[in-house]
C-alpha cells in the first residue's frame, strides 16, 4: 500500500459520533495495513530475542511516528476537529516491570529501525503490571486489563499454534504477533495459553517481582511455556527448511536470553534435538552452545534464579532427566580443563536440589554479556569469576541504550525540532550525528530554556490533571523515577528532602531556589518494605505540601502508576535526574539515559551507566557524590557503623528518627519502625543499612544543593544540560544493537 492510500483511506474516514476507543482501533487498523504492506521477505539468518517482559507502552503513537505519518495523523484529525493527544486515553501495554522489560522493546525498535532482523519471543498476558494506585498514602494494586481498549496491533495466528507439555497439563501456545515497523517488519510474537482453566492461567499475569522469585511453580510454567513454545517452532521451521540435519541450526538462528529467565529453552532445544530427531548429546549440546547467548541483568544474588530439582522433576521431568545428563557433560568437560572441586562447585549447573539458572546459561552461552562497564567488570572479577578464569572469551560488554525515537522524538518534539533545525535532520536516521550539537550549544542555550519550560509546563499540567498538585511554572524539577527498591534508594532521597525542609524552615539554608521533587514508582506487591518507602514519600509530600512556609518553594509529588507513557512526560520536563543507586548494584539503568538525552544533569552515583554518562557527558556538568564500588567493598570489610553517623550528625538523626518519632502516622501498620530497624539493627538477613544510605546522604544533599545554586544562572546550567543531551547518541539503543548484531548475532541488513 501507498502512503498516499493511507492518508486518503485516512481523510475518508467518517468519525462521526464514535467513541475514542473506536477511532484509536479503526486508525490502527489502517496503519496495520499500510505498514505490513511494506513488510519484505523473511530473513534467512535471524536474531531471537527470548524475554519474559516488553514493556511496550503506547503503540499508537510510536507506530505511526515509525511508519512516517504522524504529523500528518495530527492534522488530518485536527481538521475533523479532533485533537490526537485524545488518545492519551488508551493505557500503556505494560507487558514488563521496569527496566529489563523496557529494554527489550527499545531493543526491538532499534532493530527494525536499523534494519536487522531481530525477532521477538515473549507472553501475551491477560493482565500487564498492575495499575498503581495511591490511597492514604499506600500503595494499592488494580488489575490492568489493558485489552479492553481493543489489540489493534496484533494479529491472532491461529494455524501456528503449538502445544507445550508438562506432566500434569497440555497447553496449546496461540501466538499473537506484534509487527515492529521500521526500516524492516519486524514481529514480537506473544503467546498466549489456552486450553483448560489451568492452562489459561499460564498467560494471565505477568509477575510483578522483577527480582525475587514468586509463586514459584506458575512462574516456572511461564519460563517453560514461551521458552518452549519458542524453541520448538524454530526446530519446525529448520526441518521444513533444510530437513532433518542440524549442524547448520546456529548459522540461521541466534537466540539471546534476556536475563535467566528464558534459559530453559536451552534444555528444551537440547530435549527436541536429542528425543525427536536422534540428534547425538555431544553434538546436540555444541549446537545449543553456538545458538545461545546470554545476558545479565543483576548481580543481586537475591535475584538469581535457582529452580528446585523436584519442582521440574515434577512438572517436567524430562527436563530434569536432561539437565541431570548435561550435568554430568559439565563436570567432565570442567575436569578436563583442570579445575578444582570448588571451581567445579562454583560453576556447577546442579547443586543438591536446585538447578541454577545462570550457571547453565553461562556454561553454554556463546557469549555472556554485562549491561554497563562496571556491571560486566563485577561479572568478570565477582559473580562469574570461576567462569571468567576458564571461558574469558565469552565474556562481552554491551552498555544498555534507548531508542531516540521514543524518548526524544515522540517525547520532546519541541527539543528534537531545535536539533533539526540547529544541525540539520540527519541524526534522526543516524543518531551519531547528535553529537554535531556540540559545538552549537552557546548559541542554542536560550531556546533551549524556553524549551525546557515548555516540557516544564505541560508536565505540571498533567501532574495537575492527574495527582491534584499544582506545581508553579519556574520550579527546579529533581526526578527519581524506577521501580521501588532498596538499593535504588529512594529512602534516601526522601531523608534529603527532609533535610532541605528542615534548613529551609530553620534559615540554615538561604538562597534556595523554588524546587519539586518528583517520584513515581511501583513496588512488587509482596515487598513490604518497598511500600513503606511508597508510604513515607507520601507523607513527607503531605507535610511539605500543606506546610505554607514552604509554598512557593518546596514541592513533592508522587505521581500514580508510573509507567512508559508518564516517563514520556517526566524524562522531558526535568532538570535533574536522581540516579542514586548504592555503587555496584544498578546493572546498568536505563532511565537515566532517558534523561541525559532530553537535557537532564544527572545527579547520581558511580554505579552502572552513570559513569559512561559522566565520561561523555563530563563530570563536571553532571553532580556525582557517594561511595564509589572499592569503598562499598572496604566499608562491608572493615565494618559500617550507621548508628555512630547517627550520633554524630543531627541532621540525618532528624530525618531518620521521624520514623519513629511520631512525625509521620504509617496507619499503625508499624511499617514505618520496620524501616528504621532496618537502618539501625539490621533486619532478615541484611545489616544495619545494608544499602548505605546514611552514609551517603550527606554528600548527597549537598550535590542536591550544588544543582539548585547553579541553577540559579540559567544560562551556564542550561549549557550543562545541553551538553548531556550533545553526547547522548552513545546511549541510543540503535549503539547496542549494532553491537550486539556484529560481535553476538552476526546479522546482515
Ligand atoms: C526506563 C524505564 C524504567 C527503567 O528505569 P531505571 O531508572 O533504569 O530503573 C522503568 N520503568 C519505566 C516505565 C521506564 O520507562
Amino acid at each position: 500500500m501507498e502512503r498516499t492510500e493511507f492518508i486518503n483511506q485516512l481523510k475518508g474516514l467518517d468519525t462521526d459520533g464514535k467513541t475514542t476507543i473506536d477511532l484509536y482501533n479503526e486508525i490502527s487498523s489502517l496503519a496495520m495495513n499500510y505498514g505490513l504492506s511494506g513488510a519484505k521477505e523473511p530473513a534467512d539468518r535471524n536474531a531471537y530475542y527470548l524475554s519474559m517482559e516488553f514493556l511496550i507502552g503506547r503503540s499508537f503513537f510510536n507506530n505511526l511516528l515509525e511508519l512516517g505519518v504522524l504529523e500528518e495523523t495530527r492534522n488530518i484529525l485536527a481538521q475533523k476537529g479532533i485533537d490526537i493527544n485524545v488518545f492519551e486515553e488508551i493505557e500503556d501495554a505494560a507487558l514488563g516491570n521496569g527496566g529489563l522489560g523496557r529494554l527489550a522493546a527499545c531493543f526491538l525498535d532499534s532493530a527494525a529501525g536499523l534494519g536487522l532482523p531481530l525477532q521477538g519471543y515473549g507472553i501475551r498476558y491477560k493482565y500487564g503490571l498492575f495499575k498503581q494506585a495511591i490511597v492514604n498514602g499506600f500503595q494499592v494494586e488494580l488489575p490492568d486489563d489493558w485489552q479492553r481498549f481493543g489489540d489493534p496491533w496484533s494479529q491472532r495466528k491461529e494455524e501456528e499454534k503449538r502445544t507445550v507439555k508438562f506432566a500434569d497439563m497440555t497447553v496449546t501456545a496461540v501466538p499473537y504477533d506484534v509487527p515492529v515497523f521500521g526500516k524492516r517488519v519486524n514481529v514480537l510474537r506473544l503467546w498466549q495459553a489456552e486450553g483448560n482453566a489451568d492452562a489459561e492461567k499460564i498467560s494471565e499475569y505477568l509477575y510483578p517481582a522483577d527480582d525475587t522469585e514468586e509463586g514459584k511453580l506458575l512462574r516456572l510454567r511461564q519460563e517453560y511455556f514461551f521458552s518452549a513454545a519458542a524453541v520448538g517452532e524454530l526446530v519446525e521451521k529448520h526441518v521444513k527448511k533444510f530437513g532433518k540435519r542440524f549442524d547448520n541450526f546456529a548459522l540461521y538462528d541466534a537466540i539471546q536470553l534476556n536475563d535467566t529467565h528464558p534459559v530453559l529453552a536451552i534444555a528444551e532445544l537440547i530435549k527436541i534435538l536429542t528425543a525427536d530427531y536422534k540428534v547425538r548429546f555431544s553434538a546436540a549440546i555444541q549446537i545449543a552452545k553456538e545458538t545461545f547467548s546470554y545476558t545479565n541483568h543483576t548481580v543481586m544474588p537475591e535475584a538469581l534464579e535457582c529452580w528446585s530439582a523436584d519442582l521440574i522433576k515434577k512438572i517436567l521431568p524430562d527436563i530434569y532427566a536432561l539437565l541431570m545428563k548435561l550435568y554430568s557433560k559439565q563436570k567432565k568437560e570442567l575436569k578436563k580443563l583442570h579445575c578444582t572441586r570448588g571451581e567445579i562447585s562454583e560453576m556447577a549447573i546442579y547443586s543438591p536440589k536446585k538447578f541454577s539458572m545462570a550457571n547453565l546459561a553461562v556454561f553454554i552461552g556463546n557469549t555472556v554479556n554485562g549491561v554497563a562497564k562496571l556491571h560486566t567488570k563485577i561479572l568478570k572479577n565477582d559473580l562469574f569469576k570461576t567462569a571468567y578464569k576458564y571461558y574469558p572469551e565469552k565474556f562481552q560488554n554491551k552498555t544498555n541504550g534507548i531508542t531516540q525515537r521514543r524518548w526524544l522524538m515522540l517525547c520532546n518534539r519541541e527539543l528534537s525540532e531545535l536539533i533539526d533545525k540547529t544541525i540539520g535532520a540527519e541524526w534522526r536516521s543516524d543518531i551519531s550525528k547528535l553529537s554535531g550539537l556540540n559545538s552549537h550549544i552557546e548559541r542554542v542555550a536560550d531556546e533551549f530554556i524556553k524549551i525546557k519550560a515548555e516540557k516544564k509546563r505541560q508536565l505540571f499540567e498533567y501532574i495537575e490533571q492527574h495527582e491534584g498538585i499544582k506545581i508553579p511554572d519556574h520550579f527546579i524539577v529533581y526526578a527519581q523515577v524506577k521501580r521501588l527498591h532498596e538499593y535504588k534508594r529512594q529512602l534516601m532521597t526522601a531523608f534529603a528532602i527532609l533535610e532541605i525542609y528542615k534548613g529551609l524552615k530553620d534559615g540554615t539554608i538561604k538562597n534556595f531556589y523554588p524546587s519539586v521533587f518528583i517520584f513515581g514508582a511501583k513496588s512488587a506487591p509482596s515487598y513490604k518494605r518497598a511500600k513503606a518507602i511508597i508510604k513515607f514519600i507520601n507523607e513527607i509530600a503531605g507535610k511539605v505540601n500543606a506546610d505554607e512556609e514552604m509554598n512557593g518553594l518546596l514541592k513533592v509529588v508522587f505521581v500514580q502508576n508510573y509507567n512508559v507513557s508518564y516517563a514520556e512526560k517526566i524524562v522531558a520536563g526535568t532538570d535533574a535526574s536522581l540516579q542514586v543507586s548504592t555503587a555496584g548494584l544498578e546493572a546498568s539503568g536505563t532511565g537515566n539515559m532517558k534523561f541525559m538525552m532530553n537535557g537532564a544533569v544527572t545527579c547520581g552515583t558511580m554505579d552502572g551507566a552513570n559513569i559512561e554518562i559522566v565520561e561523555l557527558a563530563g563530570r563536571e556538568n553532571n553532580y556525582i557524590f557517594g561511595a564509589e564500588v572499592d569503598e562499598i567493598e572496604r566499608l562491608k570489610s572493615e565494618g559500617y557503623d550507621p548508628c555512630a553517623l547517627l550520633k554524630t550528625n543531627a541532621l540525618h538523626n532528624y530525618a531518620v528518627s521521624s520514623l519513629i518519632d511520631g512525625t509521620f502516622p504509617d496507619g499503625d501498620t508499624g511499617c514505618f519502625k520496620e524501616l528504621y530497624d532496618a537502618l539501625t539493627v539490621g533486619a532478615s538477613w541484611h545489616k544495619p543499612d545494608h544499602y548505605f544510605v546514611l552514609h551517603d546522604l550527606e554528600g548527597f544533599v549537598k550535590a542536591l544543593l550544588k544543582i539548585n545554586a547553579d541553577y540559579q544562572d540559567r544560562t551556564v546550567f542550561a549549557l550543562k544540560q545541553l551538553k548531556n543531551t550533545a553526547n547522548s547518541a552513545y546511549f541510543s539503543s540503535d549503539r547496542t544493537i549494532e553491537e550486539y548484531s556484529s560481535c553476538i548475532w552476526k546479522l546482515k541488513k
